[in-house]
């Protein structure tokens, strides 16, 4: 079964030279806009390409504002910032996810507390959430919520659209505004995803895209954050570009700002990516449909969609029968020359995190030892 998967995917890429999980496409105007900044010679923080990227992806998402950074991390970084979030906080995420969204909580002094996921998305669970906040929540006479165990102030929630496949953010959002919670979405995975006809990342107050090298599509680095709420949008640029009142020659910056703005030579490459998102989308989702095929002759289950979303099937997932089956699974793959991965150790269970409060995680600690990524590089 194993060689007849590898043999599957060798024949889908057309190839038996070593396969990387995700790699990049460049088949558009990459070149020439790259180029074009060059000989303009602005290729720092400043072109019209930060712009015109920014105004394609708001565009794309529906969402009202987005503000370009140096990486996703840092625009999940600075959703948290400019909510609130600091030292006094707690902000719950999912155990399942990527450093990046537990490291963006840390950046801000905050502590995470980790609530389980549901099987069927992979993202955060609204049933657990709910359950949990219902044990430990109580909101105090300024509207905070806070949590009975340590008093101190869950202010915010990041749920993560795994792979690409959307959670359950309606309910999710729905849940939160009940406790004066605010939604950071981390769509890093998800551009070109939906939820119930609405684009992943414009249900909370703040969402995050990464365009890190291994995404859908990629500027080398970078992330956006998006909003609909016009002062946040204000506050992630002025912080995210040094904090710096406008003036023609003085330097006057009015609190501690950073350094996280896009550059224009990555946003160049950026808006030659976004021209062709939809098609690396459809692409995907083309694969997912071979790939579901495949799958269903064998004792294996493809990770499909979840009801009421269209993903971008980013990252193509099965799950595995234990992890005795997942070892070898990986051993074999990565041995004939096709990478795979199995899915993220829990952050609970890092050093950094393993003090972190947890609900019952019941659901992330089955799918860690299961899930395994296999090859989704977009096939043009
Ligand atoms: C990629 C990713 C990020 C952001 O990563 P950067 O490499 O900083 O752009 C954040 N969260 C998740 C879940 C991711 O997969």
């Amino acid at each position: 079964m194993y060689k007849k998967l590898v043999d599957f995917i060798q024949e889908l890429y057309q190839t038996k030279e070593f396969l990387p999980l995700h790699e990049p496409r460049f088949i558009g105007n990459e070149k020439k806009y790259v180029n074009e900044t060059i000989d303009s010679t602005f290729v720092s923080s400043v072109g019209k390409y930060v712009t015109q990227f920014e105004e394609m992806v708001a565009e794309f998402s529906g969402a009202k504002y987005a503000v370009a950074t140096s990486n996703g991390t840092s625009a999940l970084h600075i959703g948290l910032k400019i909510v609130g979030v600091d030292k006094n906080c707690e902000v719950i995420t999912q155990p399942l996810t990527f450093i990046a969204t537990a490291n963006a909580i840390s950046y801000c002094n905050a502590k995470p507390i980790f609530v389980d996921v549901d099987r069927d998305t992979l993202g955060l669970s609204p049933s657990k959430l709910k359950e949990f906040l219902e044990e430990f929540a109580v909101m105090d006479e300024n509207g905070n919520c806070l949590n009975k165990s340590t008093n101190k102030i869950i202010k915010a929630c990041v749920p993560m659209h795994t792979f690409g496949h959307p959670c359950k953010i309606d309910e999710i959002v729905e849940i939160c505004d009940s406790y004066n919670i605010a939604v950071i979405e981390d769509a890093a995975e998800s551009l070109g995803s939906y939820y119930k006809g609405k684009h992943t990342g414009v249900f909370g107050r703040v969402g995050i895209f990464s365009f890190n090298g291994n995404k859908i599509i990629t500027t080398g680095g970078g992330g956006m954050l998006v909003t609909d709420d016009e002062e946040l949008a204000k506050k992630a640029k002025h912080i995210t570009t040094t904090a710096k009142i406008p003036h023609p020659y003085e330097y006057i910056h009015d609190e501690i700002g950073y350094n996280y703005r896009l550059t224009n030579l990555a946003a160049a490459l950026g808006v030659a990516q976004m021209e062709n998102l939809q098609l690396f989308v459809d692409k995907q989702r083309n694969l997912a449909q071979k790939y579901n095929d495949f799958f269903e002759d064998t004792h294996l289950e493809f990770i499909k969609e979840p009801k009421n979303s269209k993903s971008n099937y980013w990252l193509n997932a099965v799950i595995l029968k234990d992890k005795e089956e997942r070892d070898a699974f990986l051993k074999y793959t990565n041995d004939n020359g096709v990478m795979t991965r199995c899915i993220w150790r829990l952050m609970n269970k890092l050093d950094m995190f393993k003090d972190a409060q947890t609900g019952n995680l019941n659901n992330a600690e089955w799918l860690e030892d299961r899930v395994i990524n296999i090859s989704s590089s977009v096939i043009v």
